[in-house]
């Protein structure tokens, strides 16, 4: 690194060491390798928030199983273009993976990823008409070639025995299944790609350190004011600034002082799971099978007893029971709620409380809830569970985003946003779903935007061999979805539907 009167200079600042950053700074890299970056990370380690492999829920999000991605229309039909969407992002994450692995950056796929199928799965007949519907829609699509849809107790309990076993035979039941769904461990590829990055030139990454202050220089770019331990100050002079903070994202913009700032606003949601490592439990279920949001809930928050596959370990998760916390970060600060209202968000903050009362409602129930009515709740899921054999574990938290809306009030939305000042010198990912599965997508979002020359100029065809698909709509594009699913389940041991 260049000293310039002892501060660091570098192309490119990435704040925080989760998925997002380790994803954009292992791309940049490979487009154009002499570039400097520096990653900053106010924890000691990497991956130890929302991206760590107990905060999330570890899906390779494809909107195969998650019911909040196709609503039924007025008229009774199913829109699947929200799931059709999230479908093909997460086929730009697999390509970029498979990439990562064939180069040998990656040593094994197994180290990250693993089969395990997505499933639906529904108790009662008006979500089974639903869930029917649904299957119909979602399985005429080349996209969901080979989602199963059944009723029968005795094939559902072949998919997943510990959900059938004890329940009512008269019950009114009704699963999809699609093979080809994984779970991954978001933070295990967090250390993949940063150790990856780690052997480059023009790479460092600092832990223990804080950034807590960025001002625009006044020549371009931008002044960060880090602090480590001992609140040891250090400055980092850089041309374009990532702010991949996670939860840390919205008080590092609203410092940043770009008027694109204005009017954002986060709503924290927390989250509890129960988790399981009986092996003889965990081995009898291979499936992540979501079922149906309780009404006021946020769709993140839906049910899923899930396979995880975490250091070579099998374990069953269950949850998230969503709550409420003034904490951004799991590790943050119950500060970080109120200091973060400004004058410029302060209307949409009250305009959300005011018009989301069914979810501040559930979110209150479910603070409110002791273990016996979680322990029901997987019950309805897993008759025949033993209590004994599951304990709770705290996930990570999401910050949703509250932004104005056109009638100049709030809205609060559960997707992820990224934010840029004009210049294009400093980008911010709010928001957190669908997350760490469609990291990919995001970043090339990002490249977008802050690179735009030299990405029309130079990257497309690195891009192109990185992601093959890249380009193209895979969503209309029948014969080349076929084609780099096949490749990549190849190369990352994958089922194929
Ligand atoms: C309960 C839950 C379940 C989820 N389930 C899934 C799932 O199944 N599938 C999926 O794809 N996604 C899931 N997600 C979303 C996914 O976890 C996130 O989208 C993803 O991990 C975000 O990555 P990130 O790198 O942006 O943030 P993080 O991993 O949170 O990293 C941000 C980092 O920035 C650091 N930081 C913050 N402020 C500063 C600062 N001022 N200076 C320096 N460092 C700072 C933090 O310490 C942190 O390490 C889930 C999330 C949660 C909470």
């Amino acid at each position: 690194m260049t000293e310039s009167n002892g501060a660091q200079e570098v192309d490119l600042a990435l704040v925080g060491a989760g998925i997002m950053s380790t994803t954009l700074a292992v791309l940049l890299k490979e487009l154009q390798p002499h570039l400097k970056l520096e990653i900053i990370e106010r924890l000691p380690g990497e991956a130890q928030e929302s991206s760590g492999a107990w905060n999330n829920a570890g899906t390779g999000h494809a909107a195969n199983c998650e019911l909040n991605y196709t609503p039924m229309r007025a008229d009774g039909s199913i829109d699947m273009a929200k799931a059709l969407e999230v479908n093909v992002e997460f086929d730009l994450s697999r390509q970029f993976w498979s990439y990562l692995v064939k180069k040998g950056a990656i040593a094994s796929p197994e180290d990250f990823i693993h089969p395990v199928p997505h499933m639906s799965f529904v108790m009662n007949a008006e979500h089974q008409a639903f869930l029917r519907k649904r299957h119909a829609a979602m399985s005429a699509h080349h996209c969901y070639h080979g989602m199963e849809y059944s009723e029968d107790h005795a094939e559902i309990a072949d998919w997943t025995p510990l959900i059938m076993e004890g329940r009512d035979p008269n019950q009114h039941v009704a699963a999809t299944r699609i093979v080809s769904g994984a779970d991954v461990n978001y933070g295990a590829l967090t250390s993949q790609l940063l150790k990856h990055l780690e052997g480059q030139e023009g790479f460092s990454v600092h832990f223990s350190q804080s950034v807590v202050d960025l001002h625009r220089r006044p020549a371009g770019g931008w002044r960060l004011d880090v602090e480590g331990p001992g609140a040891v100050k250090r400055t980092v002079l850089a041309r374009h600034v990532f702010l991949g903070a996670g939860g840390g994202a919205l008080s590092l913009l609203q410092k940043s002082g770009i008027p694109e700032a204005r009017g954002y606003a986060g709503f924290p949601v927390s989250g509890i799971w129960l988790r399981c490592g009986e092996t003889e439990v965990a081995e009898r279920h291979a499936a992540k099978v979501y079922g149906m949001a309780a009404t006021g809930s946020p769709p993140m928050s839906v049910p899923h007893l899930d396979t995880r596959v975490i250091d070579g370990k099998r374990w069953l998760l269950f949850g998230p029971y969503a709550g409420f916390s003034t904490k951004f970060l799991k590790r943050g600060s119950l500060f970080d709620l109120p200091r973060s209202v400004r004058r410029d968000n302060i209307l949409p903050l009250l305009a959300v409380a005011r018009d989301n009362f069914p979810l501040e409602e559930y979110l209150v129930g479910q603070v409110l809830q002791r273990s016996s009515h979680r322990y029901d709740t997987l019950r309805e899921f897993y008759p025949g569970m033993r209590v004994s054999d599951w304990e709770l574990a705290v996930a990570g938290q999401r910050v949703q985003i509250i932004h104005k809306d056109k009638a100049r009030t709030g809205k609060l939305e559960f997707g992820t946003e990224i934010v840029h000042s004009a210049d294009s010198s400093m980008v911010a990912l709010l928001g957190a779903s669908p997350g760490a599965s469609t990291a990919v997508w995001i970043m090339l979002h990002v490249l977008e935007s802050c690179f735009h020359e030299a990405l029309v100029g130079h990257w497309v065809p690195k891009i192109r061999e990185m992601l093959p698909s890249y380009g193209h709509d895979l969503k209309t594009d029948a014969a080349l979805c076929a084609r780099v699913r096949a490749e990549t389940a190849e190369v990352l041991k994958l089922d194929v539907a």
